[in-house]
């Protein structure tokens, strides 16, 4: 594609937070690995949106079909950070059904009741499913944290805990993408003065969001010790630039997009036989339609028949008395 020129290393690379990585000299207005300007980034975000609506689909089919893989987008950033927005504008360009969103807040009494990863268990995607957190399991070590919701001697375990927890969710078939949108302090304060300002944006702005601005120096410390501990080489830490919205969102659709492509799915094979089908439709129609279908028979490859020829013997293998079978050797 030609916008891949106009990035010199890949946001992958580009974003990961290795060892050493020192969030207090992240440019939060930059654009790490992207030379272009915002036209050419929206112009490359909406360009990629077909190829994610594809894969996406194939990510469905296998799911549809018995496969074990997911993809699960974990999104943590301060107060008008832009987890919204990354939902809407780029999550929003695949097909809603094969999207699971949640979003996680203040624990509900029956969530508290539980281990903190309860909830966050029952929302993991199913197979075939693209899985976003608005919010995760790192609340724990952030806002957690920062207000000692839990004694001091309990936090030092969590870290180990999550890294735990991300090992499991891979193990089970789940490409996680860590992601965190970070937005300077001036930035932020001109995001929040727009929702009051703008009777439109009202809705999004709550009183609590200046108590939390107010402790802005330890949110910075939680999230640079949450990197430190817990991005690692097989779960890393992608953390993004958030002052430019068409950077950040470029940015995590081509996150989103190496992941899916890395699953390398193809189409499931049909399990049952195109061939036999096709007849077996064209005799339902009228004439013009049955001639038209009867004659794509012959449009299938040799390996097309050979693949629903295989496909349609292993079911059979697997299930050998099965309804339909009997219906279709009575016709
Ligand atoms: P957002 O700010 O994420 O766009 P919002 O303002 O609508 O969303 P909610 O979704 O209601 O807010 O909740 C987010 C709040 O919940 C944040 O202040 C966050 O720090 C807090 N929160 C999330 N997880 C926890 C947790 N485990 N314990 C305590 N507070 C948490």
């Amino acid at each position: 594609m030609g916008n891949d020129s106009l990035w010199t290393v890949p946001p992958a690379e580009a974003l990961r937070a290795g060892p050493g990585f020192r969030l207090e000299e992240l440019d939060r207005a930059g654009t790490p690995g992207w030379t272009g300007d915002k036209d050419a980034a929206e112009d490359a975000t909406t360009a990629r949106g077909a190829d994610l609506s594809d894969l996406q689909e194939r990510l469905f089919a296998h799911g549809r079909t018995g496969g074990d893989r997911s993809v699960l987008l974990v999104l943590q950033g301060l107060d008008t950070a832009g987890k919204g927005g990354i939902v809407r504008h780029v999550i929003g360009m695949v097909d809603p059904q094969g999207v699971s969103l949640a979003s996680f807040g203040v624990p509900t009494p029956i969530e508290t009741s539980h281990h903190h990863l309860w909830r966050i268990r029952r929302a993991l995607p199913q197979p075939g499913k693209i899985g976003v957190f608005d919010r995760s399991h790192y609340e724990q070590v952030l806002v957690v944290k920062v207000d000692e919701l839990e004694p001091p001697e309990v936090n030092v375990r969590r870290y180990a805990e999550l890294n735990r927890f991300d090992e499991g969710i891979m193990a089970s078939g789940t490409t996680l993408i860590k992601v965190a949108l970070m937005v300077s302090y001036e930035e932020q304060g001109a995001r929040l003065r727009e929702r009051l300002e703008r009777p439109d944006k009202y809705w999004k702005y709550e009183p609590g969001d200046i108590d939390t601005r107010k402790k802005w120096g330890d949110f910075q410390a939680a999230y640079q010790e949450m990197f430190t501990s817990t991005s690692t080489g097989t779960a890393p830490w992608h953390v993004v630039p958030a002052d430019h919205k068409w950077y950040a969102r470029l940015a995590v659709t081509e996150l989103l997009h190496g992941a899916l492509a890395g699953l390398d799915l193809g189409w499931p094979k049909a399990d049952f036989r195109p061939a036999v089908e096709k007849r077996r439709l064209a005799a339902t129609m009228a004439e013009p339609d049955r001639v038209s279908t009867e004659r794509s028979d012959d449009s299938s490859t040799p390996e097309q028949a050979r693949q629903g020829d295989v496909a349609a013997s292993e079911k059979k293998k697997k299930n050998p008395k099965k309804k339909s079978d009997k219906k279709d050797t009575k016709k």
